[in-house]
């Protein structure tokens, strides 16, 4: 993409509205526009971001076993009376009156649609276990919209939903959304780890939150620093092996890992005090078990192999999509902008261009930037007539990881430079190396 036609309208000023640091980047880097308290439109740069995101968590998802679909962002009243939540629910949910004064509301969660799907089409053992996810808008009338994406009241989630037939099963499903999470996170550059957590309004006695560490965050957790040392890395995993996914879960439920919800003093006073560590962190995502609470009562129910008709047990999976974008400029910014990690970022490399309109310059850049795209690389091409100083400025705001700089000072000797927005570093090398080193840095990513 050359930013001269791009849709990339950054700000100068810090938006007095931002509290926090992501949310100051996102609107200084033109990434969202709100629309309304907690309502934003995604701009283009946004957008790529959180398209990037999305695609991270499809492909976990598929690789756990796990089915796409989707369901809408509109439900009708009839369905969550039939669980007791349209009462329950209280002032978050958004309830919509049709022309024909049917009870409507925007979803804020899919447990009352997914199983009434669930039971329209399903009456066998033989069809689980079934785990099927949507990755959707959401409506909660938050009381306090606030943080930007973080706490939205449209916002993107995944939500997953496993059908098994007994509670080993469904255990198993429990770790398996466990594990594919741990490697979901790692993908996007985040360290997210799972606690044990209280229940809320989705009910269940079984549930982890996947929480990312953060000043800024807004729930209080404490922990034994080992759980931060691990590490899930790119092993194989065998979904459908229970032994394998069990021990996975045992390695990141042993260390101690809590919400204040949860927390118990005691067993937190005998971790070794150099460990003991208590945070600030934003909770990126949450796994249920809760059996038959809404297969019960909506008449979800299977034929299992005796032949006897059993309610199906269920658990449900979430991870906020638009928070993460939050979540990982909290976790990866300094104060000239934000740092995008590698598997996430809007575009592979910037290429800055220091002497817009000097024919040799111009034809460098432009060997470069089809080089790029030749190695199935995303340049974003700086080609518009700025000086070299807002040039940077605006790369280093925007957080690419990899930035290619062109000068005629440089192409007399041969060269261009390859510069991490990480560590600032900066190498000089042939257009050839520098097209080389970036396609090597994503490979595997
Ligand atoms: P919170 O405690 O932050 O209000 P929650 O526990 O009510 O969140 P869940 O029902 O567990 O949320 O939803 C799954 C995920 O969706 C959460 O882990 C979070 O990352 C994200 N999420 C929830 N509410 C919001 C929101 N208002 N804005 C953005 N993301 C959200
Ligand atoms: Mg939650």
């Amino acid at each position: 993409m050359r930013l001269s036609r791009y849709f990339l309208p950054v700000l100068k000023e810090n938006p007095s509205e931002a509290q926090i640091v992501s949310h100051r980047y996102m609107l200084r880097a033109g990434m969202i526009k709100q629309q309304a308290a907690g309502i934003y439109s995604w701009l283009p740069l946004g957008y790529k971001v959180l398209r990037r995101i999305e695609q991270i968590v499809h492909e976990e998802q598929i690789k756990a076993g796990h089915i796409p679909l989707l369901m809408p962002t509109l439900q009708p009243a009839d369905l969550w009376r039939e669980s007791g939540r349209y009462d329950d629910y209280g002032e978050e949910m958004l309830r919509i009156t049709d022309r024909h004064k049917r009870d409507m509301l925007y979803g804020p969660t899919n447990e009352e649609m997914i199983t009434d799907i669930f039971r329209a089409h399903v009456n066998s053992y033989k069809d689980l276990p079934l785990t099927l996810y949507h990755i959707q808008w959401k409506f909660r009338d938050e009381i306090r919209p606030r943080f930007g994406v973080m706490r939205g009241r449209e916002f993107l989630m995944k939500d997953g939903y496993n059908f098994d037939i007994d509670v080993d099963s469904a255990l198993h499903a429990y770790n398996r959304h466990m594990v594919s999470y741990l490697r979901t996170y790692e993908r996007m550059g985040l360290k997210a780890i799972p606690m044990r957590a209280a229940s809320g309004p989705i009910g269940g006695d079984n549930t982890h939150e996947f929480l990312v560490l953060a000043a800024t965050g807004e729930s209080e957790v404490f922990y034994d620093s080992a759980i931060t040392d691990l590490a899930f890395g790119d092993r194989v995993v065998d979904f459908d092996n229970r032994a394998e996914c069990a021990a996975i879960v045992r390695e990141w439920t042993t260390p101690y890992a809590r919400t204040d919800e949860t927390h118990d003093a005691a067993i937190y006073a005998a971790i070794p005090e150099a460990r003991r560590k208590s945070s600030r962190a934003i909770e990126v995502g949450q796994i249920f078990f809760f059996g038959t609470k809404y297969s019960e009562p909506m008449g979800a129910v299977v034929v299992n192999d005796k032949g006897e008709r059993v309610p199906v047990q269920m658990g449900s999976h979430g991870i906020g999509v638009s928070r993460l974008l939050g979540a990982i400029i909290e976790a990866s910014h300094d104060d000239r902008g934000i740092i995008w990690p590698e598997g996430v970022t809007p575009f592979h490399v910037g290429l800055v261009n220091l002497k817009q309109g000097d024919s040799a310059t111009d034809a460098a850049c432009d060997v470069l930037y089809k080089a790029l795209a030749a190695r199935s690389l995303e340049p974003l091409y700086d080609d518009r007539d700025e000086r070299a100083g807002a040039k940077f400025a605006t790369m280093d705001l925007i957080g690419l990881p990899w930035r290619i700089t062109v000068g005629p000072r440089g192409l007399a000797s041969g060269k261009v430079e390859l510069t991490s927005r990480r560590t600032g570093l900066s190498e000089e090398m042939t257009a050839e190396d520098a097209v080389a080193r970036v396609a090597a840095i994503y490979e595997g990513v």
